[in-house]
């Protein structure tokens, strides 16, 4: 744990609510000390509230493999590698 690509890699674990809460906190600590990670998690508010409260939301199957692939390449559009 602790890299970008880690990080990026449980996002979607995240949406599924698969997420335990020992891998949440690294990643909240990776989140408080990763300036490019806060910024691409700004956008997914919705996703780390999902975290925080142990509540888990249904999404659509079509829409979270749409907002994987989405993810995914705004990460690479915005900082040029996965
Ligand atoms: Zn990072």
């Amino acid at each position: 744990m602790g890299r970008c690509d880690d990080l990026i890699g449980n996002l979607s674990d995240f949406i599924d609510g698969e997420l335990d809460a020992e891998t949440c906190s690294e990643l909240e600590k990776h989140l408080a000390g990763c300036k490019n990670c806060r910024l691409m998690v700004d956008s997914m508010k919705m996703t780390v509230k999902l975290c925080r409260d142990g509540v888990q939301e249904e999404l659509p199957p079509s829409l979270k493999k749409r907002l994987d692939k989405k993810l995914a390449e705004r990460w690479k559009k915005q900082f040029g590698h996965l």
